[in-house]
């Protein structure tokens, strides 16, 4: 399986640390307000290759945290606390804010069947983790103090940039207004550790520290909270692109110096999702939820494939035309599994299976190429084979593709066997129905008049007879 890594610009064999299992961790929201459909498709993305390694046969362990404290206006530690800005807008305790964010958040993943990760972790819930790794750091002269804020000292590492050749413009950095230079800092890109600046004094969630009481930085708390639950070596780092400077690049500097040896191998960034107008951000206020798709009349999963049909490392833009589009794939896809279902079942044919199969592996082998893997799926539908060779198929890509193919044409089958039944019993149906049989008899022996006295009775009940090639359809006005 090959994978772009962004700390080496190349894409590389994957092959994690213990042969077999995989150590996966996710940078979890902000929960300060909703999730985005931009912040979703990272969430989407880096879903389906948590599903795809467990597909090819992995045993995945995958740890994500919930930012509720510590993340700054800036990513680069300046501004307001993201957390107790939400609280104020909303006249809430941070912690208010903090519980229905995290259950909105898991409530838009389920709709896009994002699996919740096997561990989740709320910063709050880490503190002891953080001081005792914070400790360490200032021990081994990788941290210092400064105006009372710990800070992590940058210079003392040989390589500090990862992602980016010390060119920090090149990259997509996070939220960065109001930042202003802080003069505790020995070298620009330190970065604080842990907060007691009085500037923060409003900050509602403090805890004791041995350097006076306090609140964790952003980035460390990523660090603990993987090493926590994953150990000293992660195979697999997710999240946005904007995430890879500062917050990446901070993460493996901070866990680099406190474990002593490399820490992470891999690190899967995905690229934004944009409006015509530019990135899709939480702070501007203005952006687009899963439940405003919903109120339009989109099926969640129709945002899912349009995520889909995109590769994860380029930037997409979102449209409600591009929308649609994704809405008359989703609809074709389900009316052709619907079709199968009524086919003749037949048995699974091994050979045809596994050559489906290694089409879909191809494209997924191949840095997540999911747009590829979608294609597999119309590639099935042509494919000359049973139709329970090719539910298989279908079934078996979308348990990495998560888009609920069979189930959405199981269920439409049902509907329609409800409906065809709901006809048969209704006796107003069975009515027409028996008037338009005599009206097709009348027609065949000829007898028009008797056929066009049928269709004026039943348009004095309000029912207008179509006749198409198909045969005699009606409309009850
Ligand atoms: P946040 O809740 O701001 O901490 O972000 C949660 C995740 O969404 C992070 O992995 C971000 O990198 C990612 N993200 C933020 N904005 C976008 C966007 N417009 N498109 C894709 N991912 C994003
Ligand atoms: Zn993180």
């Amino acid at each position: 399986m090959l994978i772009y890594n962004s700390a080496t610009r190349k894409r590389e064999e994957f092959v994690p640390f213990v042969e077999g299992k995989v150590n996966m961790y996710t940078c979890g929201p902000t929960v300060y307000h909703y999730a985005h459909i931009g912040n979703l498709r990272s969430y989407i993305m880096e879903d389906v290759l948590e599903k795809y390694l467990r597909y090819v046969g992995y045993d995945v362990k995958r740890v994500m945290n919930i930012t509720d404290v510590g993340h700054l206006s800036s990513d680069a530690d300046t501004g307001e606390d993201k957390m107790l800005k939400g609280a104020k807008r909303e006249k809430k305790s941070v912690m208010q804010i903090a519980e229905f964010y995290t259950e909105a958040f898991f409530a838009d993943c389920k709709k896009l069947n994002i699996k919740t990760p096997d561990v989740v972790a709320p910063a709050t819930s880490c503190i002891d983790e953080f001081i005792m790794v914070i400790k360490s750091l200032l021990e081994k002269g990788f941290a210092y103090e400064a105006g009372g804020n710990i800070y992590f000292d940058t210079s003392k590492l040989d390589q500090y940039y990862i992602f980016n050749d010390f060119k920090e413009d090149d990259l997509e950095v996070g939220v960065r207004e109001g930042v202003e230079e802080d003069g505790n800092k020995r070298n620009k890109a330190d970065f604080v550790l842990w907060f007691t600046k009085s500037k923060f004094d409003d900050q509602e969630l403090k805890w004791d520290s041995p350097w006076g009481i306090g609140y964790p930085g952003w980035h460390i708390e990523c660090s603990c909270i993987s090493m926590k639950h994953l150990g000293e070596y992660l195979d697999i780092h997710c999240g946005g692109i904007d995430n890879a400077f500062p917050h990446h690049t901070n993460e493996i500097a901070q866990s680099e110096a406190y474990v002593g040896h490399k820490w992470c191998n891999y690190w899967f960034h995905v690229h934004h999702l944009n409006t015509n107008s530019g990135k899709m951000s939480k702070s501007s206020g203005e952006f687009l939820t899963v439940s405003l798709l919903e109120e339009k009349g989109y099926n969640p999963l129709v945002y899912r494939l349009f995520c889909l049909q995109s590769h994860y490392r380029k930037s997409l833009v979102f449209s409600y035309e591009n929308l649609d589009n994704a809405a008359i794939a989703y609809n074709k896809i389900i009316a052709r599994a619907l079709g199968l279902l009524k086919e003749e079942q037949g048995e699974v044919v091994e050979a045809d299976f596994n050559a489906g199969r290694e089409k879909f592996k191809a494209a997924l082998d191949n840095d997540m190429n999911t747009s590829l893997g979608v294609t597999a799926i119309y590639d099935v539908f042509k494919m000359n084979t049973t139709a329970a060779t090719k539910l298989a198929l279908i079934e078996d890509f979308d348990r990495v593709l998560g888009l609920d193919i069979v189930v959405a044409a199981k269920k439409e089958l049902e509907a329609e066997k409800v409906a065809a039944e709901q006809k048969a019993n209704d006796p107003f149906i069975v009515e027409i129905e028996d008037m338009i049989r005599q009206r097709a008899e009348a027609k065949k022996a000829k007898n028009y008049a008797l056929a066009d006295e049928i269709r004026q009775t039943l348009a004095s009940k309000g029912i207008t007879l179509i006749d198409t090639p198909q045969g005699t359809q009606y409309k009850i006005d």
